[in-house]
């Protein structure tokens, strides 16, 4: 065949495959431009999975009859005059491709009236081809009716989802741009059932209840980021999930820039650490996270689909997002709930928020305070308590991240019951136990303090072939933690210190228990070893559920659990308390 210039068509064709993958794409790029010509009501009605039609319907500024037939020409876009524009793009939409791309690949049916013109147009094209246009009357805005999507292109039709994959598809994506755009109303009609529908409020509060359902939205927090971040251009806000609420997945980390969704690992990856010791491993946050930075900031002609950015300064993008949210975390103290949950609840999402409405006025966190519905005493009873913590645990001398406890007792050797400003308390004393060793521990890691205690007599262990190749290849890991393993002999070691925490333990089940740790994981990079082992050694450390505790130990454990920096949950991620506040114990009894 001779070398020869395509026709327009196959040139449309392999451009719109770049733009146009599966149906949620039409939809995607048919919301943008409604959301560019200002609509305040977006709907959509889809049927098939969007294979039989897709019609989105707004009520934006409409097409002024004379263009009509240009803004289905490629490269054809009313948002864009010169390559200068690019780097301050204000719309969705610039590059002038989606309805060409659509048209050239489907049956597509458009009536628009720009708002200030007496008349509608009607278009009806084919595979691209203008088939029929007549003036009609129409409300302001504009209709686009796409039908037999890839009618024309078999191989892409070949390789199309299944139709439930593509609904679940067009919720997803309509869903974000909902809480992208909560001032728009938008609704969603899958096979003439309303499957999706936001109020157009302006809350994106709102949007979430729709989006996420209000089970999941009772356990997010707000994030904003920090006074001292406002000189940055760059702004952070939105929600992000209480540490005992996660999945299996990251498809609920879900990121904007300037209104826009995008899809960043790095930025993904911003959120999870945000959580770290939060989470257990494999699971992931709910988290909304819109950033916002000046528009020549950011580049957005990155990808045809322009779902992925470049940003000028990505490392100052990642900081803020995960300082932002990590603060979210460490602060459940100071924020407010969005919806009161009922009876009790974990700490993390109602309580210290209703704690923090209660005492607003005369609570401060670093001060022991007086809470007026609290005898005088208690205060001092606290304070001498405070001084009477066993020698050989360290002084507390961080500032306290719980409100000030006292401990009214013990139910079933297991959990401690306390009564703080806000309520009632039952702490996990294994799961708070835990938290505290790990932070003591993580501690003295990083300031290279002695972990290790030498073994008197020096045991030795056997270990199954297996076993001792993962000892073998992980010594300097177990040495870092104060596991110092000599090789005697065929898959033999001789024990010559643990962590000091396990000194009072068996040296060589103390080893075993921790090499099963090492099984249990086997391709782990270096840093998750060492944290799995960590936790694995605070967990035998930790006093077991089941153990009868004295009054003081139990309050010398609170003390010591008020000063860590992440009270609230176990470094599995496993809250550490319930909470029931003054309010829900008076809802509960009728007094109010
Ligand atoms: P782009 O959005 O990149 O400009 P499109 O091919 O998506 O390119 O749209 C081409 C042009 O058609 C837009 O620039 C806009 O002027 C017009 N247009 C498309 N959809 C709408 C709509 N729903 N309401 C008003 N104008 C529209
Ligand atoms: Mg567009």
């Amino acid at each position: 065949m001779p070398i020869h210039i395509l026709d327009d068509q196959v040139i449309a064709q392999i451009a719109a495959g770049e733009v146009i993958e599966r149906p949620a794409s039409v939809i995607k790029e048919l919301v943008e431009n409604a959301l560019d010509a200002g609509a305040t009501t977006i709907h959509i009605a889809v049927a098939g999975g969007g294979q039989r039609l897709m019609r989105v319907s707004d009520n934006g500024q409409g097409i002024p009859a004379d263009q009509v037939e240009t803004a289905f020409a490629r490269h054809a876009t009313s948002k864009l005059v010169s390559a200068d524009d690019l780097s301050h793009i204000q719309t969705l939409g610039f590059r002038g491709e989606a309805l060409a791309s659509i048209a050239s690949i489907s049956r597509v049916t458009m009536t628009t009236r720009a708002h200030d013109e007496a008349v509608g147009t009607r278009l009806h094209l084919e595979g691209g081809r203008m088939m029929q246009r007549q003036p009609t009357g129409a409300p302001a805005g504009t209709v686009i009716a796409v039908e037999n999507l890839f009618f024309n292109t078999p191989a892409r039709l070949k390789f199309q989802k299944a139709e439930n994959t593509e609904k679940r598809q067009i919720a997803l994506v309509v869903g974000r741009y909902a809480m992208a755009y909560p001032q728009v109303r938008f609704i969603l009609e899958q096979d003439g059932r309303e499957a999706f529908r936001s109020s157009g409020s302006g809350q994106l509060a709102d949007v979430l209840i729709a989006a996420l359902g209000v089970t999941s939205f009772k356990d997010l927090i707000e994030i904003e980021s920090e006074n001292s971040d406002r000189r940055s251009p760059i702004k952070v806000w939105g929600y992000t999930s209480v540490p005992g609420q996660s999945r299996a997945d990251r498809s609920r980390i879900i990121l904007f820039v300037n209104g826009r969704w995008i899809q960043d690992a790095s930025l993904g990856y911003a959120v999870v650490q945000a959580y770290h010791t939060f989470l257990m491993k494999g699971r992931y946050p709910v988290s909304v996270v819109m950033i916002e930075l000046p528009s020549e900031e950011v580049d957005v002609n990155v990808h045809p689909t322009k779902a992925e950015v470049r940003f000028q300064n990505p490392n100052a993008v990642f900081a803020i997002v995960q300082r932002t949210i990590r603060r979210a975390i460490l602060d459940l103290g100071q924020t407010t709930p969005l919806h009161e949950g009922h009876g009790l609840s974990m700490l993390a999402p109602a309580s210290s928020s209703q704690f923090h409405s209660q005492t607003e006025m005369d609570f401060d966190l670093d001060s022991p305070g007086w809470y007026p519905h609290q005898q005088p005493s208690y205060t001092q009873h606290a304070a001498d308590e405070e001084d009477a913590i066993p020698a050989g645990l360290e002084a507390p001398n961080r500032p306290r991240t719980l409100p000030l406890l006292r401990v009214v007792g013990q139910v079933g050797a297991s959990y401690i019951v306390a009564e703080g400003p806000a309520g009632l308390y039952l702490i996990d004393q294994h799961a708070a136990h835990e938290r505290i060793l790990y932070e003591q521990f993580m501690e003295n890691h990083t300031r290279q303090e002695q972990i290790a205690q030498l073994t008197l007599s020096a045991q030795t262990i056997e270990l199954p072939a297996s076993e001792a190749a993962l000892v073998e290849a992980n010594f300097e890991v177990l040495d870092e933690i104060g596991f110092k393993l000599e090789p005697f002999g065929q898959n033999t070691f001789v024990i010559r210190s643990i962590p000091s925490l396990l000194s009072d333990r068996d040296p060589v089940q103390v080893v075993a228990e921790v090499v099963q740790e090492l099984e249990a994981d086997r391709m782990p990079g270096q840093a998750q070893i060492e944290e799995k082992i960590i936790q694995r050694v605070c967990k035998q450390a930790a006093v077991k559920a089941g153990t009868i505790l004295s009054m003081e130990q139990m309050q010398a454990l609170i003390r010591q659990l008020e000063r860590t920096e992440s009270p609230l949950t176990c470094p599995h991620g496993r809250p550490t308390m319930l909470h029931m506040t003054s309010e829900q114990l008076e809802r509960e009894f009728g007094r109010k």
